[in-house]
C-alpha cells in the first residue's frame, strides 16, 4: 500500500505521536523556514503570527518544523502525558 503524506485533500493524515505543536510568537523572527519544509505544507509560520497551536490541521507531528527553527519558536505538546522533548531537542 503506498502511503500518499503530499496530498492534503486526502483524509486526514496520521500523526506520528498523539499531540500538537505549539509556538512562542515573541521570539519568531517570521523567516518562513517551518512553513517550507512542512511536508503536509501547513502555513507554519502564519500558524506562529495568528498565535494558534497548530490543532486540528494535517499535522503529522514529525517534528521538522520544530528541528529547522532558528529560533526555538516550536515546541511538541503532548496529549497522551509523554513528551518527545529528547527527541526533538533544538
Ligand atoms: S522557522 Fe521559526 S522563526 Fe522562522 S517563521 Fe518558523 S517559527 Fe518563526
Ligand atoms: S510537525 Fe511536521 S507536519 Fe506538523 S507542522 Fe511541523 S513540519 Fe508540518
Amino acid at each position: 500500500m503506498k502511503l500518499n503524506l503530499f496530498n492534503s485533500k486526502k483524509k486526514k493524515h496520521i500523526s506520528e505521536t498523539p499531540g500538537y505543536i505549539d509556538s512562542d510568537p515573541a521570539k519568531c523572527v517570521q523567516c518562513g523556514i517551518c512553513s517550507y519544509n512542512c511536508p503536509i505544507g501547513i502555513d507554519v509560520r502564519a500558524h506562529v503570527w495568528d498565535r494558534e497551536p497548530m490543532i486540528n490541521t494535517q499535522c503529522i507531528t514529525c517534528g521538522r518544523c520544530i528541528a529547522l527553527c532558528p529560533r526555538g519558536v516550536l515546541q511538541f505538546v503532548a496529549t497522551d502525558g509523554l513528551s518527545k522533548d529528547t527527541l526533538w531537542s533544538t
